[in-house]
């Protein structure tokens, strides 16, 4: 199969511009002749359907939440990059392409990553314009503050809540548009199929989450914004509900997975404490402005934080990397943590766990300063350890946080199967191998504002649509498929939790497909989720009926899609014989323990195709061409 990314021809910088020339328009007045399907409402979903619906199209919006509000997206905490280069440090369009390319290791497409920085500065305007509260200046200007894997502050924030401000800013342009009648708002509602009818996306099966009714929708085009599926971990930052379903039957129905074993493990989380825990908390990598990360430097030493004197301390990440010191991007902060607790230099009473200590911040700015920039992330870390980090260094340890891989989609975020685009974390596109911090929420914003009005137009008008009905004998099977699957799963009566086999699946991957992997591990852990796979459609237990709300039954659907994926990230993992990013091969390694990669044989985004249950994928690769960066070693130093 060739993949066609579609990238426009000409200068890297009139890319885009040249592109939305060219792209076929739908004439206005004939934009309410079509439908337009959206799942999710994250800020990537309710930015597109606002932005649809702004122009005309009738959209249907569907999500698993009670309240298109309550996406994960509310989450995200430390804020949102853009070039606007207010502080007057060099910052510009091309040096935010370039720290997002490298920061990816160079496993990213140059066009789309560029788009993207051209597109930030557009972000911050729409959402000002929509009066998200970002943080001020004293002059009033918008203030900045940095992140990993740059040298210049570009994070625009709302302190450590702008997904929250972002997503209302969203939600209010959506809710606007569901007034006037322009999106039919679904909330309480499981996408459980898509619809493919003669090789082109025509709607979705979903299931009313309320009472467990199975019904068709149809549409023009089917836009997924569902979101990342970290928690195939089982433990993981991302919100409960946030799975992979969705993305995971269309991978069965055609559409490519691309990259799928890119995992973001971010290096600052609050440590797991106990085998009863069903999820983590991030503490935003913005904390990493201020706080220094460090561990006693004798692996004895089990004195309190604050009775370590200085020399006794070992500020690793800034004497290893002087450039970037404690931001340095997240795949190189989580492994030197990793590093130094196998070291045995944790703290902690598990011993998985480094500080990240204000004390030198709060005696040079002043406890007033720092509560306003984190106060919100300060009061959640003690409300969860009970410990007061103004006076006693945080504890902090990788976790689970964020997928850069997600189905294949072209420069018009359009998937290998015509009329299914995908966008926000649900794609692989824009991150490479590693994601900066605050880069996922520009990119879901610049996806749903300000790409998709303009490439699903240009589908839609070169594109003749064969009349539907829910009649038809392929959306009946649709339909009757996806009962089938819900009573099996329900008949199935066995001994085991879904938790528990979801719990088991994260342990393996966490520990063979996780910070660092090699050949040995992925081949148990493939052996391992096999078995477990087994073992889930043959004794696990679900308790209650269908035609009724019943979350073990929602849960059950998505973990026994998590267990397929989980089998595919590892087949990703052990064809990808490099390291890059996230994806750390323990044999592929420089001299100082880098990752090292292999651009002759590597430099390309790896692209799943599904060929039946339990059957190995076929992997399809997309060259990734470099004109306009050269290729180098990272070095962060
Ligand atoms: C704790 C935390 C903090 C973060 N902080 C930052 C930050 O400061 N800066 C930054 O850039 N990034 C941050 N991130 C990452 C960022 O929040 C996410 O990548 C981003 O919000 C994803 O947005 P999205 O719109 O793609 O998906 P989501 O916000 O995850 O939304 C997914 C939507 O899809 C719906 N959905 C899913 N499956 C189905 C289905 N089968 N049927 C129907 N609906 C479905 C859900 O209901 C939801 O509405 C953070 C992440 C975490 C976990």
């Amino acid at each position: 199969m060739h993949l066609d990314a579609h990238i426009p021809s000409g200068p890297l910088a009139d890319k885009w511009d040249k592109h939305r020339f060219e792209l076929k328009l739908v004439n206005p007045a004939n934009k309410r002749h079509y439908e337009i399907i959206v799942v999710g409402t994250g800020l990537a979903g309710a930015s597109a359907s606002a932005s649809l619906a702004e122009l005309g199209y009738n959209v249907k919006t569907f999500c698993i939440q009670d309240s298109p509000r309550r996406a994960h997206s509310i989450a995200a905490q430390g804020g949102i990059n853009a070039s606007k280069n207010y502080t007057n440090e060099g910052d510009s369009i091309w040096r935010l392409f370039y720290d997002t390319i490298k920061g990816g290791d160079f496993r990213a497409r140059e066009a789309n990553v560029y788009r993207l920085a051209q597109l930030s500065n557009n972000i911050i305007d729409q959402c000002v314009a929509q009066g998200v509260p970002f943080a001020r200046d004293y002059g009033g200007l918008l203030a900045n503050r940095s992140f990993g894997g740059a040298q210049v502050s570009r994070t625009f924030y709302a302190r450590g809540q702008t997904g929250q401000q972002l997503l209302l800013g969203a939600y209010g342009a959506l809710s606007r548009q569901i007034a006037s009648g322009k999106v039919k708002m679904y909330p309480r509602s499981e996408m459980l199929d898509l619809l493919v009818i003669h090789n082109r996306v025509r709607g979705i099966v979903i299931r009313n989450l309320i009472n467990g009714d199975i019904e068709a929708h149809l549409a023009n085009a089917v836009v997924l914004a569902t979101g990342g599926y970290g928690n195939v971990f089982f433990l993981s930052t991302n919100a409960m509900s946030s799975n992979a379903s969705a993305i995971f039957r269309a991978y069965q129905k055609g559409a490519l997975f691309a990259n799928p074993c890119f995992t973001q493990i971010h290096p600052t989380c609050i440590p797991v404490h106990g085998d009863y825990q069903s999820k983590l908390t991030l503490m935003s990598e913005s904390l990493r402005n201020d706080g220094r990360v460090w561990v006693p430097k004798n692996p004895e030493d089990k004195r309190p934080p604050n009775e370590i004197p200085e020399s006794d301390r070992d500020y690793y990440l800034e004497s290893k990397y002087p450039s970037f010191g404690n931001l340095v991007p997240r795949d190189v902060a989580s492994r030197n943590a990793k590093e130094q607790c196998d070291m045995g230099k944790g703290v902690g009473e598990t011993g998985f766990a480094v500080y990240l200590d204000f004390k030198d911040a709060i005696n040079r700015d002043g406890k007033d300063i720092i509560e306003k920039k984190y106060g919100n992330l300060f009061q959640m870390y003690e409300k969860i350890t009970a410990q007061n980090p103004y006076e006693t260094p945080m504890m902090i340890y990788p976790a689970v946080h964020y997928t850069m891989g997600g189905l294949w989609v072209d420069y018009n975020l359009m998937s290998n199967v015509d009329g299914l685009f995908v966008l926000g974390e649900a794609n692989f596109s824009d991150h490479g191998a590693n994601r900066l911090g605050a880069s996922a929420l520009m990119q879901g914003l610049a996806d749903g504002y300000f790409v998709i009005p303009y490439t699903i137009g240009g589908y839609l008008a070169q594109t003749s649509f064969d009349s539907l009905s829910v009649d038809h004998v392929d959306v009946k099977e649709a339909i009757s498929a996806a009962n089938d699957r819900t009573r099996k799963l329900l008949s199935i009566k066995g001994k085991r939790t879904v938790d528990e086999l979801h719990k088991e699946l994260g342990h393996i991957l966490w520990e063979y497909c996780g910070m660092s992997r090699n050949e040995k591990g992925l081949q148990k852990a493939k052996k391992e989720i096999q078995n477990l796979r087994e073992e889930f459609w043959g004794n696990v237990l679900i308790p209650g009926m269908d035609k009724d709300l019943n979350q073990s039954l929602e849960r059950g659907g998505r973990v026994a899609d998590f267990i397929d994926l989980g089998l595919l990230m590892i087949e990703d993992a052990l064809a990808r014989k490099e390291s890059c990013g996230c994806h750390f091969n323990e044999a592929y390694q420089t001299d100082d323990g880098e990752a090292q990669r292999n651009d002759t044989d590597f430099c390309h985004v790896a692209a799943w195709k599904y060929t039946g249950d339990e059957k190995t994928p076929k992997l399809h690769k997309e060259p990734l061409g470099f004109e306009n960066v050269e290729l180098s070693q990272r070095s962060y130093k």
